[in-house]
């Protein structure tokens, strides 16, 4: 189902040039994460994003460590500019301090698409900056039709709605598994350094606690296993999950049952509440398949469920399905594919 939701307003000026005059006007910031000098390869994926509008691409990127983040996106295919601000009250991203740097950056380059991540990072910061820009943010989007039009889904992925933007500058979050990172290689953009309005915040960041694992990143892993419910306690979470997963290099994910329940942390939650991940084989164990859980990873390329019941609504969108009792079918399956 597609559903058309034009704002109410007159078509931007923008609609009345040429598609080559355009493209000259339009120019699209992307706002890219990094965490102590490195780089978050899979934020590449708002370059992509920025390429399908045309125009010129120019990234930011602000932190402790900027330079050396900097440099590496120089050399992203595509990039003509990268504004960089090193300064160590940016390096947690808190949406405070940031959202005022980005802005005046934003109206500084005078750009007219600045587009990051559905991620913690864009969903904490984008608002911010599109209420300072008096902008509608656009959330989500899985496609760029044109410059003002964009593609996105609502509830929880059973409706696309096409929205049309009449605001000079977009604000645009997007949804990574719809946008492939932008090739790391291949470009040799200007660095610039960007303004650095040092806006006070009223926030101080304190600590934080990061789950450590060897396993591949959920959001950007080839294979996810997830557990769910059926599992019936963290013990036989970790017991049946934790070897499917090494057996299969694949990362560990979880239904909100699951991280509700405290089998699991909830970072590893799929679905609508949860990360979304579009892998080449999701395997759903345990997992009745509500459709919260579906809009988190149905664009999976093979779905697999293991499940006891045949009437599991999971069945529906597997490719591939098991019935049985997973306590006796997974580490089966562990073996026979250590063995393999
Ligand atoms: C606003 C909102 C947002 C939400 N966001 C999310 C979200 O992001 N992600 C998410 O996952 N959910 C989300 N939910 C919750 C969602 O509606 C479901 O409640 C949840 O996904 C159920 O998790 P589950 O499949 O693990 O548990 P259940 O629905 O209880 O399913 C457990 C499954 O395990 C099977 N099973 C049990 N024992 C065995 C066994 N021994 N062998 C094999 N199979 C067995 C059962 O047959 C059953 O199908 C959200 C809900 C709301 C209202």
């Amino acid at each position: 189902m597609a559903a058309r939701q034009a704002f109410a307003q007159p078509l931007s000026a923008s609609r009345q040039f040429s598609p080559s005059v355009l493209q000259r006007l339009i120019s699209s910031l992307a706002v890219l994460e990094q965490r102590e000098g490195k780089l978050n390869a899979g934020s590449l994926s708002a370059v992509t994003a920025a390429q399908k509008l045309g125009g010129s691409v120019h990234c930011f990127v602000a932190g402790a460590n900027a330079k050396p983040v900097a440099e590496e996106v120089a050399k992203v295919g595509g990039v003509e500019k990268v504004v960089s601000v090193e300064n160590a009250a940016y390096e947690k991203g808190l949406p405070e301090n940031y959202a005022p740097l980005l802005v005046e950056n934003i109206q500084k380059g005078g750009y007219t698409h600045v587009i990051a991540g559905h991620t913690a990072f864009g969903k904490n910061l984008m608002p911010r900056v599109a209420a300072l820009l008096d902008s509608q943010q656009v959330s989500d989007i899985t496609a760029v039709e044109n410059e003002n039009t964009f593609v996105r889904p609502i509830y929880a992925g059973n409706a696309i709605a096409t929205v049309e933007s009449s605001d000079p500058i977009k604000i645009l979050t997007i949804r990574g598994t719809a946008f492939p990172a932008a090739a790391a290689e291949g470009g040799s953009a200007a660095i610039e350094e960007g303004a650095d309005p040092k806006a006070e915040s009223s926030v101080e960041w304190v600590s934080e606690e990061l789950t450590k694992s060897d396993r591949p990143d959920l959001a950007s892993a080839s294979k996810v296993v997830s557990g769910g419910r059926g599992l019936k306690s963290k013990k036989e979470f970790d017991r049946i999950m934790l070897p499917l997963a090494d057996s299969l290099g694949a990362a560990v994910g979880a239904s909100r049952a699951a991280v509700d329940s405290g089998y699991a942390d909830n970072s590893l939650q799929v679905g609508q509440t949860g990360k979304v991940v579009a892998p080449q084989l999701y395997m759903a164990v345990g997992i009745s398949g509500a459709i919260q859980h579906l809009a988190g990873m149905k664009d999976s390329k093979v779905i697999a469920a293991i499940n006891k019941d045949p009437d599991a609504p999971i069945f529906q969108v597997a490719d591939v399905g098991l019935v049985g009792d997973l306590f006796d079918k997974v580490p089966e399956l562990t073996e026979k594919v250590k063995s393999s």
